[in-house]
């Protein structure tokens, strides 16, 4: 409890930090300290002990061996907020290969075992709406859409043969499309004005959304191999309440599962690749951008610089709350990137 308060003092931009297992026991482990108290000390392989030790400093840390319930536990209380009218971001960031999507989703191959936040947020929300049923009466609509290359695309289409691929929702910075976002959200709340919109009531549509969307997102990827690390998908849930008195309460939690972070050689790729990974670069700077203009209260807060910043314009800042995951590996040959995604982290937060 005391945590919470002092974590509210903070304001409403958290970090947490989460270490997958290693894949490779062999492999030289770069952690050197957790502490409950979210620090984390890593080691470089490359130097002596004490030279190499890097420290860092985190709202929570989550170590290899934390269940996804344990991760969830620490994150329900922000997610249920939004069953109170507030709009809540949660991001996760990291390498490819350092968790992003297990902890957003589950495991690759989308058992329901270890099942991630996604699923267990929206669990929760059904159960806060079943509990209040005799006061508010909420409607929960969820909408999924993947940012690639700066387009944004629709990932909750049903029959996705009879579609033309890829499906733009908005492809240029145009005029048009900041004014459809713009006056959409003004009028009913929502960000993503041309995405389909699915009532959920039961976690059974929740899974059938999901894997409607998992599906639709590797249809892409033949073209481009593994695609899906190179763009953001953003889950939106959007939460409409209505008291006895007749209040209406508005607001939105989006789940976001970040492109990877991964810094890549210039002088290694070219073409397609390098677009990718420039357009990558961008948005996931933007996004520290805008959050650190945020945690420092900036009065220009620069959410036009990307797609991915604009659509969640209404939901990072003002009395909205925002969660980061850190995802790192815990292996020697990811020690660059490893500081870099907790450098990046340390910076938002
Ligand atoms: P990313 O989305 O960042 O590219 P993934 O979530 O796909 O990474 O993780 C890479 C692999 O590691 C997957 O097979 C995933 O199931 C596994 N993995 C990641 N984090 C954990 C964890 N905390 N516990 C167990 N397995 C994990
Ligand atoms: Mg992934």
């Amino acid at each position: 409890k005391l945590y919470n308060m002092v974590q509210d003092l903070k304001g409403n931009i958290r970090v947490y930090c989460r270490i997958r297992p290693p894949f490779n026991e062999e492999t030289k482990n770069v952690i050197d300290y957790i502490g409950d108290d979210g620090s984390l000390v890593i080691l470089d392989p490359s130097k002596p002990q004490k030279d190499g030790r890097k420290v860092f400093q985190f709202n929570r840390m989550f170590g290899p061996t934390a269940t996804q319930d344990e991760v969830f536990k620490d994150t329900q209380p922000l997610i249920r907020s939004v069953m109170d009218g507030y709009n809540v971001c949660i991001f996760a960031y990291g390498q490819t290969g350092s968790g992003k999507t297990h902890t957003m989703s589950g495991p690759s191959g989308g058992s329901i075992k270890d099942v991630g936040i996604n699923y267990l947020a929206l669990e929760d929300l059904f159960e806060i709406s079943s509990r209040r049923k005799d006061i508010i009466n909420y409607d929960i609509h969820v909408q999924m859409v993947e940012i690639y290359n700066e387009q944004v695309r629709d990932l909750l289409v049903e029959d996705s043969s009879t579609t033309k691929y890829p499906f733009y929702i908005f492809s240029s910075t145009s005029d048009k499309y900041f004014q459809a976002i713009r006056s959409c959200a003004s009028e009913n709340g929502l960000s993503l004005p041309d995405a389909t919109m699915h009532s959920v009531k039961s976690t059974a549509d929740v899974l059938h959304l999901m894997k409607l969307g998992g599906v639709n997102r590797v249809v892409s990827s033949t073209a481009i191999n593994n695609r899906s690390s190179r763009s953001h998908s953003v889950v939106t849930v959007h939460i409409h309440g209505k008291d006895i008195s007749g209040n209406i309460l508005r607001s939105c939690l989006h789940l976001i599962d970040l492109a990877g972070s991964e810094r890549v050689d210039k002088s290694e790729v070219t073409g397609d690749r390098l677009k990718e990974a420039q357009y990558i670069n961008k948005s996931l700077s933007c996004l520290g951008d805008v959050i650190t203009a945020l945690a420092q209260k900036n009065s220009h807060i620069p959410y036009r610089n990307s797609k991915l910043t604009l659509l969640l314009q209404d939901s990072l800042g003002g009395h909205a709350k925002t969660l980061m995951f850190a995802h790192v590996s815990p292996e020697g040959d990811s020690f660059g990137e490893t500081v870099s995604t907790l450098k990046f982290a340390q910076r938002v937060s």
